[in-house]
Order: C-alpha cells, then sequence, then structure tokens
C-alpha cells in the first residue's frame, strides 16, 4: 500500500488519534533504509521509483492548503504525523520542513501535535537529531536489541548496521522520544523468527531502560506484509509484555 499523495487524511490512527499525514517520500515508489518484512509499503525492490523527494516549498503548499481547508470544514486534527512510503528523515531538507510544520501548526491548530514516524537509522546526523528534538513525537523504531533478530525483522540496507550503534544514538535524546516496537513470529528465508520470547522482551526492557523513552508503543501487523509467513500477535500477548513494561515504571500504548 502505498500513499499516493504528500499530504494525506486526516486518518484515524491506531496510535495517535486523528492524524493528517505527511508523505516526503515519492508518491509513486519507496525509499527507505530498512527494508522491514512487514512493511505496510511493501519491500523496496517492489517500490523502486525514478521520482525523487517533493521540494520543501511543494510540501510547505500542500500543508497549508490542508491545514486551511480542514479549517474551514470545522475538521482539528489531533496530530500531523510523518509517515508514508519509507523513511521520512532521509528528505534531504526535514529539518526545514519540520520548521515550517511547526510554523503553520502553531498558526492553524496550535493544539495539535507534531509525530515523525521514524526507524531510527538517521539520527545520527545532526539536522536530524535536531529536527526531532523540536517536535511532540519523536517515534523510533526499536524492534529488537539483538542484532540478527533486528537485521531479519528489519532487514537494514547498510552492511555496518548495529544495534549497539543504534541504542547510543537513541540515549543521545535524553529521554526526549518514544519507542515504537512491532511484536510479530513467523518465518523469512527458512529462518524462525519471534520477538515476544522471554530473551527478547526481558533484553529489550533492559535497554530502554538504559534509553529512559518517555513512552513505549507497541503493536503488532495490521495490514497485509511482503512477508506471508508471520503471524499477528494476539492482544492478550501484547498485553502481557504492556504488564512487564508498566511494572519497570514505563508509559506504555498497546495497539493490537
Ligand atoms: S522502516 Fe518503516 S517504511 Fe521502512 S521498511 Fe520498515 S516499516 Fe517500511
Amino acid at each position: 500500500m502505498l500513499f499516493h499523495e504528500i499530504v494525506f487524511g486526516p486518518i484515524k490512527s491506531r496510535r495517535l488519534g486523528i492524524s493528517l499525514g505527511i508523505n516526503l517520500l515519492p508518491t509513486s515508489g519507496k525509499i527507505c533504509t530498512f527494508d522491514c518484512i512487514y512493511c505496510e509499503c511493501g519491500y523496496n525492490a517492489d517500490g523502486r521509483t525514478k521520482q525523487g523527494f517533493p521540494p520543501r516549498e511543494t510540501v510547505a503548499q500542500a500543508l497549508k492548503a490542508k491545514l486551511q481547508e480542514l479549517k474551514s470544514s470545522g475538521i482539528t486534527p489531533d496530530v500531523i504525523t510523518f509517515s508514508g512510503n519509507g523513511e521520512p528523515t532521509l528528505h534531504p531538507e526535514f529539518e526545514s520542513i519540520i520548521d515550517d510544520t511547526i510554523e503553520f501548526r502553531n498558526k492553524y491548530f496550535p493544539q495539535a501535535k507534531i509525530s515523525v514516524l521514524s526507524n531510527s537509522t538517521m539520527i545520527d546526523k545532526e539536522s536530524v537529531f535536531r529536527a526531532l528534538n523540536k517536535i511532540d513525537n519523536n517515534i523510533l523504531k526499536l524492534d529488537s536489541v539483538f542484532d540478527d533478530s533486528a537485521k531479519l525483522i528489519d532487514q537494514p540496507l547498510q552492511s555496518s548496521f548495529s544495534v549497539t550503534k543504534l541504542i547510543e544514538n537513541l540515549k543521545r535524546f535524553k529521554g526526549n522520544l518514544i519507542i515504537q516496537t512491532i511484536f510479530l513470529k513467523g518465518v523469512h528465508n527458512g529462518q524462525y523468527i519471534d520477538n515476544t520470547n522471554e530473551e527478547e522482551v526481558n533484553a529489550w526492557i533492559n535497554v530502554l531502560k538504559e534509553i529512559n523513552p518517555k513512552q513505549v508503543m507497541i503493536y503488532t501487523i495490521d495490514r497485509a506484509t511482503p512477508e506471508k509467513n508471520l503471524q499477528k500477535i494476539s492482544l492478550e500477548e501484547l498485553n502481557i509484555i504492556a504488564k512487564k513494561l508498566k511494572k519497570a515504571g514505563f508509559d506504555v500504548s498497546v495497539s493490537g
């Protein structure tokens, strides 16, 4: 499923409420530094496009027009969310676009939060780090704290990817972040996947204690996935993980 507009919705988001979406990636394909086996946009290879990133001015115009339209129809978004066809922080003008969005949000819907759903791979870039520190909901992915599992689930394109490095970068936010983790089971290329087992969950919670996020969002598969051999986790199982998190002192959001 691809988003064919730069500004889309508002849609009812499982995790965020009435959400106006912004897609900073091409509207005809997908660009991401991960190639997650559960990606709702499909695999990167199936989303190849020659189209580039939309220019900052085009994004600003589209967002302004949509906010004006919502204002005149009496619809109030809870949140403006950067997600879309890939990794939003890959956009070369990401920080300037965040600045524009803050300006428009303050003018049209000052109560709306600004969220970015990111896979965390670009947070070592200073302009991305700065931009994410300016928004309300800096939502960063951490699907496993084990290299083998993270590589199997998220399929990072960079061969130098390491969860240890990623965790160090997440700690740099000093708690100004929300961690998002998908839980799933299944098989990919003959390898069994289960990031819900005790070893995975306990190690993940220990790392979360070091990262100290203001919230932890846990969820499972919601739509069709490119890897067909994946199983959704039951709400019961997610709630067991949530209970452990709460016991460790975390604010938790569960989407089953
Ligand atoms: S990080 Fe997000 S957009 Fe990128 S492949 Fe994974 S699920 Fe898809």
